[in-house]
């Protein structure tokens, strides 16, 4: 069977500067995988390649062996938060509601039934209950929640999430983390940019390690040593001290 994401040479830069070099990979169906790496790394911009929001220099992506635009509606995205308008007037349910539209078809607007699934996402996260506020009117652990809602709203196979638990309560983080697991176990297969070392273990089952290149790729254990890290986070090792990795 083919995996469910492949990245094959995938090179990409910013006005010739070079933020992705040669970076190959491939993840089956069903697993939920961290990438990792230093500021700069190159994690948020992996991301925007693979969802063709940034051109590639070179590289090809593939889901289940097919092209990324045929199967993109089966993709949801859940950006920085940083990057997100939180002034933009828009409540928290319709919010949910745009997961919807890739299914509903252009030109279609939401009815009953959608709203009702809606609800039902935001239930999951645990904020039905704000349904009607702005979404500017909500703490940062409510906004991730929103989003993560917004994407179980879109009933998609993959979903690719840029450091959902940065400005976080612990118990957005623990709702949000039980959630991907829970969708990793129905066959969901989840990619998740995070900086938070500490907890990778606990979190994913496989970790891409990013330096502009890839520096590592596999089961936890394979990319947590102290070779592979010193090479990704040469110049970091507070990070290191606090995994206990000597270097
Ligand atoms: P990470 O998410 O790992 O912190 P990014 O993917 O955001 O890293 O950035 C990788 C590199 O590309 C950094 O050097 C960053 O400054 C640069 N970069 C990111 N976005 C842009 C952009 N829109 N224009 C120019 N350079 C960018
Ligand atoms: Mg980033």
């Amino acid at each position: 069977m083919n995996p469910a994401l492949s990245v094959k040479s995938l090179f990409v830069s910013y006005h010739g500067n070079e933020a992705l070099k040669n970076v190959s990979f491939s993840i089956e169906q069903g697993k939920l995988v961290g990438i990792i790496g230093p500021n700069g790394a190159g994690k948020s911009t992996l991301l925007k390649a693979l969802l063709n929001l940034i051109p590639k220099d070179n590289g090809e992506v593939q889901i289940y062996g097919k092209s990324f635009n045929e199967l993109r509606k089966s993709v949801a995205y859940v950006p920085q938060r940083s990057n997100i308008d939180w002034d933009f007037p828009i409540t928290v349910l319709d919010t949910v509601l745009l997961g919807t539209y890739p299914k509903l078809g252009l030109f279609k607007r939401p009815k009953k039934s959608e709203k009702e699934w809606a609800l039902q996402c935001l239930q999951r996260v645990g904020i039905a209950e704000f349904s009607k506020r702005q979404i500017g009117e909500l703490s940062g652990g409510q906004q991730q929640r929103v989003f993560l809602a917004r994407a179980l709203a879109q009933e998609s196979e993959m979903l690719f999430l840029d450091e959902p638990f940065v400005g976080i309560d612990v118990s957005s983080e623990e709702t949000i983390i039980t959630i991907l697991k829970e969708l990793k176990n129905s066959g969901k297969t989840i990619l998740v940019v995070h900086h938070d070392l500490s907890k990778v273990s606990d979190y994913f089952d496989q970790l891409v390690l990013l330096n502009k290149e890839l520096i590592g790729f596999g089961d936890i254990n394979q990319v947590l040593n102290a070779e592979v890290l010193a090479k990704a986070y040469s110049g970091e090792f507070s990070f290191l001290d606090k995994l206990g990795v000597k270097v």
